[in-house]
């Protein structure tokens, strides 16, 4: 990023705080008021900029640069994420705002039921199982590509020696399809994407 005076880089703070918000309503996130860390956040973790400790100066940074990208219609690029492997595999991770909105999205995306025994609550505890388990994957503990729904029993039989995929076949188109859309809303789409699209909005899910 080039070097940018204060009164300048205040400006586009602004902006990029009313850009990101704006982004992450469309996106489903609730509509609220937060400061610039969990603003930085929250942006993470919707892969538009790398997972990261978001401080104060920290993430102002993050935002305008982030602003400033898509501002110049550049690509957005799916950021490296970088984790911390003593974080990620420690009780604390699964406290963590990353985690649990991540884990509520899966949910969201899945549906409520054991992706392999089929049960559903109140029957069953379900979990969000890392398919690649986080001991032997820290890199991939905040992947939703890495993540399906089970219950507490095919999760505790699964442990972390099994790497079994449960989803079902469909799921990376849909996956697909919700990308798409949602760089439809923000970048628009080229001929390819839009026919990619349109391709996908036919199938039922
Ligand atoms: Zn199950």
């Amino acid at each position: 990023m080039k070097k940018i005076a204060q009164r300048e880089k205040n400006q586009y703070l602004r902006h990029a705080r009313n850009q990101a918000q704006r982004k992450l309503q469309q996106l489903g996130h609730p509509a609220t008021i937060v400061n610039n860390s969990e603003l930085a956040s929250r942006l993470a973790l919707a892969g538009l900029i790398p997972l990261g400790n978001y401080g104060k100066k920290s993430s102002a940074t993050a935002l305008i640069a982030w602003y400033r990208g898509l501002d110049s219609k550049d690509k957005i690029k799916r950021p490296q994420k970088k984790v911390n492997k003593k974080v990620v595999t420690s009780d604390d991770f699964l406290q963590s705002w990353e985690w649990t909105n991540l884990r509520y999205r899966v949910l969201q995306f899945h549906g409520r039921q054991c992706q392999c025994c089929g049960a559903k609550p109140p029957a069953v505890i379900l979990h969000v199982d890392h398919i690649k388990p986080r001991s032997k994957y820290p890199e991939l503990a905040l992947e939703f590509d890495n993540l399906q729904v089970l219950c507490a029993s095919c999760n505790k039989g699964k442990s972390n020696k099994h790497e079994d995929d449960f989803r079902d076949e469909d799921w990376k188109k849909k996956h697909r399809m919700e990308e798409l859309l949602f760089k439809e809303m923000m970048l628009g789409l080229n001929d390819d994407e839009k026919q990619e699209l349109l391709k996908l909005l036919t199938l039922e899910f």
